[in-house]
């Protein structure tokens, strides 16, 4: 039997990836479900390649154009954010792989893990927002969440073969962006075209741009600390601009145990579906000759303040990884938008945090309403 997945974000860097390993490995996976925000054309091309047995638009008004497009073959479309919470839970799923981007991956996620559906987890927001209630319900519904982020797939893979050796420390490998050599000064006037050329991975824009500002690492850590049940202190964030080695998991004997490989999402992509085996692949393999180099340093967070934000959050902890969450996406959208400038991302998120409520105890409502008025605030402070 093939497994089935369900890819929310199917037309995301991610999804797209996803569906060449399922391509690849057609006699062992299917895409069951695809779905987008508002590539509709992309969906219905992928629809038609991969007939799935449902599609799902996020943006409504695009569905009579979806509807339309397919109408002869036998697929089930669907639109809307509550169609994304309901396909996840059919019968016939045995994967979800969470591609979409930011916020909006968390009650699709819940809905998932409620239908005792595995998560192939890439959509690190819902961590950083809710990690704490997403891990009591994937204990309570004893549901695997398999890390595809490159890092935590890193430090997944060190781990097997690990179990009832605690781990000492984890050590979380950064590129530290396009902009690890440049001066504050230089900083003040970056623009969003370089900070869309990332030096090794090729992925979407919104963490293109947190990479950049390395708020990208901040979340990767509050994502590392709920995936692996470690505390904030034992995850050490090390700059190494090759991204070779993808993250290193220290053990209690002071050994180190590290996972590496060229920068290639399809690699953790295909491991989290085809885990605890292993599939032949034909990506690119290092050719440690050409590579001369390993370099490590440590983050600048003067420098990058995202990163001193991100760490704020996680030292108070509650619903304020919630707020700097919300605030970072308006703030990031922003910048893409030129509404703000590169540090001014940084001056938005702080403020941000330091107006909205602090909850230190939330619920799943309160991570709605946090959401919402961090929001609110976060907009006030970007002129038009
Ligand atoms: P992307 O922007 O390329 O794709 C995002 C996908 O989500 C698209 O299919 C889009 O249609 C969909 N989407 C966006 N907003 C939506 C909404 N409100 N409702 C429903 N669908 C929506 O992003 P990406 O780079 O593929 O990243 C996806 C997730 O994976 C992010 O959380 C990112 O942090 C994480 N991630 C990505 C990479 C990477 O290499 N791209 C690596 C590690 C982690
Ligand atoms: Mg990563």
């Amino acid at each position: 039997m093939k497994k089935k997945i369900a890819i929310l974000g199917s037309t995301g860097s991610i999804g797209t990836q996803a569906l060449q390993v399922i391509e690849e490995h057609s006699d062992l996976y299917e895409a069951y479900v695809l779905t987008a925000n508002h590539q509709v054309d992309k969906l219905i091309a992928q629809a038609r390649k991969f007939c799935p047995e449902a599609v799902v638009i996020a943006d409504e008004s695009l569905y009579p154009k979806l509807q339309e497009a397919l109408a002869d073959l036998p697929i089930k479309v669907y639109c809307g954010a509550e169609a994304l919470c309901q396909v996840v839970t059919e019968d016939p799923v045995d994967i979800v792989l969470t591609a979409l981007v930011g916020f909006a991956g968390l009650r699709p996620t819940i809905s998932a893990i409620r239908a005792h559906k595995p998560i192939a987890l890439a959509n690190k927001e819902t961590l950083v927002v809710a990690g704490e209630l997403i891990d009591a319900l994937a204990a309570e519904y004893n549901v695997p969440i398999l890390p595809v982020d490159s890092e935590h797939s890193a430090i997944f893979q060190c781990l097997v073969g690990e179990i009832g050796n605690p781990i000492e420390k984890i050590l979380l490998t950064a590129s530290g962006g396009p902009f690890r050599t440049f001066t504050k000064e230089q900083l003040t006037q970056v623009t969003k075209e370089q900070a869309l050329k990332h030096p090794n991975w090729s992925m979407g824009a919104k963490i293109t741009i947190d990479s950049a500002s390395m708020m990208n690492k901040g979340f990767e850590v509050m994502e590392a600390r709920w995936l692996f049940g470690v505390k904030p202190e034992q995850i050490e964030v090390l700059v190494h601009p090759q991204s070779i080695i993808h993250s290193a998991v220290q053990f209690e004997d002071g050994a180190i145990k590290a996972q590496l490989g060229m920068p290639d999402m399809r690699i953790p992509i295909q491991y989290a579906f085809s885990y605890p085996d292993r599939l032949r692949s034909d990506f690119p393999r290092i050719d440690f000759g050409l590579c001369r180099q390993l370099t490590f340093e440590h983050p600048d967070t003067e420098k990058f303040r995202n990163l001193a934000l991100a760490f704020e959050a996680i030292r108070r902890g509650g619903n304020m990884p919630c707020i700097i969450n919300a605030a970072n996406e308006i703030a990031n959208a922003a910048f893409l938008h030129d509404e703000v400038s590169f540090l001014g991302m940084s001056d938005v998120i702080e403020q941000t945090m330091q107006q909205a409520s602090f909850i230190q105890k939330p619920t799943f409502d309160d991570y709605m309403e946090t959401d919402r008025e961090a929001r609110r605030i976060a907009q006030s402070f970007i002129k038009k």
